[in-house]
């Protein structure tokens, strides 16, 4: 069976130059700390990869600071900072949520971007000690957050300022200093990298302490011994991905053609997040009614790969934290899967989708 693959927000086939990248690299099998010949040459690939993945997001390589993954750029952020209240979007993905017990979140409109006057209240109640984190893209709906925004009304109130841009670096321009923010996550498993490597982008004037200690690597603010295959591979995915935005303009042209076609053949679908600022990869369609697990079964058997609500979250489906935190009722909120375009993806696969969609509408409308 032709299988599509449309699920590109939970992860990314890796780039060809990424798998080469990897072999390289396991073979400069030397510590990266070590200060022998070997040592230095495994330091080499890294720090070309640190100058790539800060080439990324307009950083400089000192700032990069490489983590196992989001998650962990997100804990090491919220921890690290040691700030006191966290304020997050209601809609940040589980790992800015969880990272600390003492989070209080902000709520979003119907389109799920965060409420600033939300956001300025708590910062008049809070005092300087605060960090806000507030993500660029969302994972599940692709909505994009006025970030600068935030960040500025956070400093006027002397906060600190974290973004998750694990959806958006890749999909969208990043640049870090215009963005105005303190701390930056990434993820390189999002951009055709390796899984369990990412980073966290740390402005000079933070002061980060560790949450992982031992060794003092990464300059002290991330012990352990790095994963060289994976930087390495996480570098070239993030040189590759600057270099392909045209790509990323291409999909946004397919995903609006898969969302007309299916407003005409299935009147009854609701493309959440559609009014405002999106990433050009993702869709998130409701079908009201029809519980997200049916339709994931379906798009299955038929040879489709699309999710509901996070990747992190499938397996266990429930109606999403964020289609909630938008105000949606649970036949939407439960209903809804999303879409995600990326590299290798064509018209066929949109055909695929739309057949496959069409399909499942009849059928619930005959049962
Ligand atoms: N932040 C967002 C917005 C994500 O979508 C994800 C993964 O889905 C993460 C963080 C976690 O990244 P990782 O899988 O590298 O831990």
């Amino acid at each position: 069976m032709t299988r599509s693959y449309l699920d590109h927000n939970a992860t990314t086939p890796p780039r060809p130059e990424t798998v080469a990248a990897v072999a390289r690299a396991l073979a400069e099998w030397g510590n990266p700390s070590s200060v022998h010949e070997a040592g230095r040459a495994a330091r080499r690939v890294m720090e070309t990869a640190r100058m790539q993945v800060a080439g990324l997001v307009g950083a400089a390589p000192a700032d990069v600071v490489f983590t196992s993954g989001g998650t962990e750029a997100n804990t090491l952020a919220l921890r690290g900072c040691g700030r006191d209240p966290i304020l997050v979007s209601a809609v940040e993905h589980p790992s800015v949520l969880e990272a600390a017990e003492r989070i209080q979140t902000l709520p979003v409109d119907g389109d799920g971007i965060v409420d600033l006057d939300a956001l300025r209240g708590a910062l008049r109640n809070t005092g300087k000690g605060a960090i806000v984190s507030i993500m660029l893209a969302n994972n599940e709906t692709g909505v994009i957050q006025p970030v600068s925004e935030a960040a500025a009304l956070a400093h006027e109130h002397g906060a600190l300022v974290h973004c998750d841009a694990v959806q958006a670096a890749a999909r969208m321009p990043v640049d870090f200093r215009t963005l105005g923010v303190d701390v930056l996550s990434l993820s390189a498993h999002k951009m055709g990298g390796p899984k369990g490597v990412g980073a966290l982008i740390v402005a000079d004037h933070v002061r980060l302490a560790p949450i992982i200690r031992g060794g003092g690597q990464e300059r002290g603010r991330r012990s352990g011994t790095e994963n060289l295959p994976g930087i390495a591979g996480f570098g070239v995915a993030a040189a590759s991905a600057e270099d392909s935005r045209d790509t990323v303009l291409g999909l946004a042209a397919m995903r609006d053609a898969l969302e007309t076609r299916i407003a005409e053949q299935v009147p009854a679908a609701r493309v959440i997040g559609g009014e405002v600022a999106r990433l050009g990869n993702t869709s998130c369609l409701a079908l009201p009614g029809v519980p997200a697990e049916t339709q994931l079964m379906h798009f299955d058997l038929a040879g489709i790969a699309v999710s509901a609500g996070s990747a992190c979250s499938s397996g266990k489906v429930k109606a999403s934290h964020v289609l909630r935190a938008m105000g949606l009722p649970d036949d939407i909120a439960g209903c809804a899967i999303r879409v995600s375009l990326g590299d290798g993806n064509d018209s066929a696969d949109i055909d695929r989708f739309v057949a496959a969609y069409r399909t499942l509408a009849a059928r619930v409308q005959a049962a």
